[in-house]
């Protein structure tokens, strides 16, 4: 399995609009942080897998985060939560339609499902006019482990503020973005998971997502062995931090390939 982080940025991306901050004005290409998504390629090594390649989320960035990583196919999608920097790029999933002549199968809660229905309704309506191309999808909502291109996709449950979120868990591999807390009855659905993409804003705290500390915390719960920051502010230069992290941790960058095992 191969990971693809698209887009390590948290929802303002790096640069901020109007900051002249030492990180914003940086020209280290790792201080250059899209909204964050990832890619799954479940299976790199041959190309009869199918689905194969599973995004996860869809945000604001995900045209040029497709262009900038060659992003040829996508099989389907998972989605995290609705807020703006994780869903906005919604109807680039038309392209993929287009492509591969299919519905893109679209995975999320049930909660999360109707917010995307409300806030794309011109996607879910009868349509007004024709020649207006639309998304074509189809929406499953998912509170239990399912399959994929005969992968085990597991979600869990997790916090962000008051708001329940999912991560995705493919394997050892382990994706938790947008959470400030672990429930309990979460920790279990993450044992045996080696790497980890997981939110860490900053250094100072925040009432919605890890910081720094926080996320080691996680990591060191977990038991991860590799594990790699995303959701990342403009509090943290990229090769600045990365010195004071500690081995096997790593601030994730835009681009980035993870190989999992
Ligand atoms: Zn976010
Ligand atoms: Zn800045
Ligand atoms: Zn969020």
């Amino acid at each position: 399995m191969k990971i693809t982080v698209l887009g390590s940025g948290t929802s303002h991306g790096v640069p901020f609009i109007a900051c002249d901050c030492a990180v914003c004005t940086s020209t280290d290409p790792k201080d250059k942080r899209t909204r964050p998504s990832i890619l799954i390629d479940l299976e790199p090594r041959t190309s009869n897998r199918e689905p194969r390649f599973v995004l996860v989320d869809t945000t604001p960035d995900l045209r040029q985060q497709c262009l900038a990583n060659h992003v040829t196919r996508v099989d389907a999608v998972l989605f995290t939560h609705a807020h703006a920097d994780h869903i906005t790029g919604f109807d680039d999933i038309r392209r993929f339609s287009q492509i591969q002549q299919m519905a893109m199968p679209c995975y999320g809660s049930e909660d999360m499902l109707n917010d995307l229905r409300r806030m794309f309704d011109y996607v879910f309506k009868p349509p007004k006019q024709q020649g207006g191309g639309l998304p074509q999808v189809t929406l499953t909502a998912v509170d239990a482990p399912f399959t994929l291109g005969g992968a085990r996709i597991v979600p869990v449950p997790l916090l962000h503020g008051i708001l329940p979120v999912l991560g995705y868990r493919v394997g050892s591999f382990a994706y938790l973005t947008d959470v400030s807390t672990i429930p309990e009855t979460s920790w279990p659905l993450l044992d045996g998971v080696t790497t980890v993409v997981i939110d860490a804003l900053r250094r100072r705290p925040h009432s919605t997502h890890f910081n720094i500390d926080q996320a080691l915390d996680a990591v060191a719960r977990i038991g991860a062995t590799r594990a790699y920051f995303t959701h990342i502010t403009h509090d943290l230069g990229h090769a600045g931090t990365s010195a004071t992290l500690p081995p096997g941790v790593e601030l994730s960058y835009d681009g980035l390939v993870i190989d999992v095992q």
